[in-house]
């Protein structure tokens, strides 16, 4: 409701309860400092032992990032060939720009909680638009790899067949994670995390593999995968993952705010379109639309099962098909609701249905939707901004419903705590029943976990082995974190 919206101006709110560090130039990134005058207040407090492992992360990365003497020291390594690696005061895990924006929102958050639990420091390459989208999250530093990086021209052609792939090398035996002594290893690795990897990529989730992995100082990874829920399921890391986040639904709610500040150019287009269109609502609902079948929509079956949930979970109220209903007062309870997909259709008709028919409770529907981009086009800069710009209003509602596999919609619930109403994936065209089901946790769901117990070295249902980590509401065979 709207008085979410009245915050007292304090030094806590800005910073999200001591989440963000303090002392950034406020205008170089207004979304900073700005986003808890749009978001309401988190109910999930940022624990303390997160917060002093943050600060102490932000001094490693002032310490080793680009330009530093400890940097310059782990990158001769690179440049040098030597075909092992030595020691080095840093070590880094670099992660590539791939896939689709909420994918790499994801993976972005992801391989930070990794560098976390592997005491390492995150760089992220630039790709075509990741710096026009987000500002730098650690201060008096850069976590975007810098144009020179030896390796740049690497990425591209870097698979699961590369010589430095860590899966291909332990197939073909040039690494052994399992010797008694830890083998020598190459100054950097590439982890092929991507949905199509193969099991031994996914050894990367096993303990011994981790301690091999330790030795190098640079992890060069692509994900287009959430992997948080099976890095609960690597024994070394599980105690310090219960530690950071004692509440452990918060995983990305908590390092998505932390790490991804829109630009003051998104921003301008979350705000802009928050206050001439949402803010004065009594009530906001987002529904995000995301189908997944062949061909041109908007699809009939969609547009049924949108309103069925609707009407099943009353998010929002019925019409009164015989125009009954005539509204007495002239300032009724207003509902805005955002719409965001790539088709028109949708909202189209929503918006349609609540004006030729009153709603039963006499309360004004307004249906808001700010593109309609036709079908994704991330390769473009004005394309990925209004994306990220609809993710962030989405998780500005008060109720989310979102549209199962996507992960646009992991990104909204998460930013915004909201446990979302998650519509399911229709087959063969037909309007699923239920429609529609509430989400167990706010946090997004693994698309392409391993299923290895790396003990026991056999197949196993990774879904059932803690009670925290289960498999998904919308993908059986994914895990969440819950
Ligand atoms: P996913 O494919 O749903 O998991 O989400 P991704 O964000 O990874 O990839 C989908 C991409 O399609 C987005 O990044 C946008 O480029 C585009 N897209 C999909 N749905 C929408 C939408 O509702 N609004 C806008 N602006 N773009 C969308």
């Amino acid at each position: 409701n709207s008085q979410s919206f009245e915050h007292v101006e304090g030094a806590d709110d800005k910073l999200l309860g001591g989440l963000l560090p303090s002392g950034f130039d406020v205008a170089s990134c207004l979304s900073r400092y700005q986003s808890f005058m749009y978001r309401k207040a988190s109910p999930f407090k940022p624990p303390s032992y997160l917060i002093s492992r943050l600060r102490k992360y932000e001094e490693q990365h002032r310490r080793c990032g680009p330009g530093t003497q400890a940097y310059n020291e782990a990158l001769s390594q690179l440049k040098s060939g030597n075909q092992s690696a030595v020691p080095t005061e840093c070590n880094y895990v670099v992660w590539i720009s791939f896939s689709g924006l909420g994918n790499r929102i994801l993976t972005v958050s992801a391989a930070f909680l990794y560098a976390l639990l592997s005491n390492r420091i995150l760089l992220i390459d630039p790709g075509t638009d990741m710096t026009d989208l987000f500002c730098e999250p650690f201060p008096d530093t850069s976590w975007f790899l810098p144009h020179d990086f030896p390796l740049n021209n690497k990425f591209n052609g870097f698979n699961q067949k590369s010589s430095r792939c860590h899966g291909f090398m332990l197939k073909k035996n040039l690494l052994n994670a399992s010797a008694e002594e830890v083998p020598a290893v190459p100054p950097y690795l590439y982890l092929h995390l991507g949905h199509d990897y193969n099991d031994h990529d996914k050894l990367f989730f096993c303990d011994e593999d981790q301690t091999l992995l330790d030795k190098v100082p640079w992890l060069i990874m692509r994900s287009d995968n959430y992997f948080v829920p099976s890095l609960y399921l690597i024994p070394s890391f599980e105690q310090e993952l219960f530690k950071l986040f004692p509440e452990k639904v918060t995983i990305f709610h908590h390092l998505g705010r932390y790490l991804l500040h829109p630009t003051n150019e998104v921003w301008g287009l979350i705000t802009r379109y928050y206050n001439a269109y949402l803010a004065r609502a009594d009530e906001r609902i987002g529904i995000q639309i995301r189908t997944f079948e062949e061909g041109p929509g908007p699809f009939q079956h969609v547009n049924d099962q949108i309103l069925s949930c609707i009407s099943k979970e009353k998010l929002l109220p019925e019409v009164d098909r015989d125009n009954l209903a005539f509204g007495l007062s002239k300032n009724p309870r207003s509902i805005a609701v955002l719409v965001t997909s790539l088709d028109a259709g949708y909202s189209d008709s929503l918006r349609e249905l609540y004006w030729e028919h009153p709603t039963v409770t006499g309360e004004a529907v307004g249906f808001y939707q700010p593109s309609h981009e036709g079908f994704q086009q991330s390769h473009k800069k004005n394309h990925n901004r209004k994306a990220l710009a609809e993710m962030y209003l989405l998780s500005l509602s008060d109720k989310l419903v979102t549209s199962a596999w996507s992960t646009f919609g992991y990104v909204a619930q998460g930013f915004g705590g909201l446990k979302p109403w998650i519509l399911y994936k229709p087959e063969d065209k037909k309007t699923p029943n239920p429609a529609c089901g509430r989400a167990m946790s706010i946090e997004p769901c693994f698309h392409a976990p391993p299923f290895w117990d790396c003990k026991a070295k056999t197949g196993i249902d990774t879904g059932k082995l803690v009670p925290h980590v289960r498999h998904c509401e919308d993908i059986s065979w994914g895990l969440k974190v819950v």
